[in-house]
């Protein structure tokens, strides 16, 4: 999508720190971290949330799930990590590509709401 700031790290219209990348998916560092490792993980289809995850684009998201301990092993994540999905106005989406923060490095808190 044209407007859409993940669409255009896809694109390399925006620069962005890559952690991993293939054919279906994207990783790379939030430019704002929550903790010392936050990676943000993406397909490289948009959808705008996990609201527009259905049986036709499910797959970007189990390729997401694969990827994910493979990013956490090349981290160092050895102790644990936190994945997190924003959805919609209630869980304060701020992009609206689909992205699954990783986070990780130190003990998090346990409050998630
Ligand atoms: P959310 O609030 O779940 O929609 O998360 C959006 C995340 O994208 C935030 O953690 C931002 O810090 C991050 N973000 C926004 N723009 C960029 C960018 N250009 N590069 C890396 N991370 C970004
Ligand atoms: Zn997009």
């Amino acid at each position: 999508m044209s407007d859409c700031i993940f669409c255009k790290i896809l694109a390399g219209d925006i620069p962005s720190s890559k952690v991993y990348e293939d054919e279906m998916i994207y990783a790379f560092r939030d430019i704002n971290p929550m903790a010392p490792v936050h990676i943000l993980v993406i397909p490289k289809l948009h959808l705008a949330s996990a609201d527009a995850v259905n049986a036709d684009n499910s797959a970007y998201v189990a390729r997401i799930f694969e990827a994910i301990p493979k990013i956490a092993a090349a981290e160092g994540l050895t102790f644990g990590y936190r994945v997190i999905t924003n959805c919609g106005e209630d869980a304060c989406q701020s992009v609206k590509h689909l992205h699954f923060h990783v986070l990780g490095g130190k003990k998090l808190p346990e409050d998630m709401g």
